[in-house]
């Protein structure tokens, strides 16, 4: 059931029972439920607080599903040893994919060799 429509009813309750204390004529009986009839106040707005904030990431993790890597996602060739991957000019390293399926760039370093600027490891054109 949805939390509001939930706390509605308990805020109806309330509201009920303090009609009926109007017979009661006990000072803490009333204190309480006046407490309690603000707490649940509270709640309700809280809980529309707590909604508005879900409907937000609901949001933005729509919107991270659909611009994540896909997960299928693998090299396409190698090129001065690391890897190419479709729609992408960059090299990558080889032992960051294998073992973390992480695509770290690399630079260009000395003798041909490539370095990743993750593990750094560096990449033999070989
Ligand atoms: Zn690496």
């Amino acid at each position: 059931m949805d939390i509001l429509t939930t706390v509605g009813t308990t805020i109806t309750i309330a509201k009920r029972l303090r009609e009926i204390s109007k017979n009661i004529e006990d000072a803490e009986f009333k204190n309480l439920l006046a407490d309690l009839s603000s707490e649940l106040a509270d709640i309700k707005l809280e809980a529309a607080a707590l909604k508005e904030r879900l409907a937000t990431l609901q949001e933005e993790n729509l919107l991270l599903k659909a611009t994540a890597q896909p997960a299928d996602e693998s090299p396409i060739g190698r090129k001065d040893g690391c890897y190419q991957f479709t729609g992408d000019d960059g090299l990558y390293c080889p032992g960051c994919w294998d073992s973390k399926r992480k695509k770290s760039s690399t630079t260009k370093a000395i003798r041909g060799f490539r370095l990743c600027s993750v593990c750094q490891a560096p990449i033999g054109a070989g």
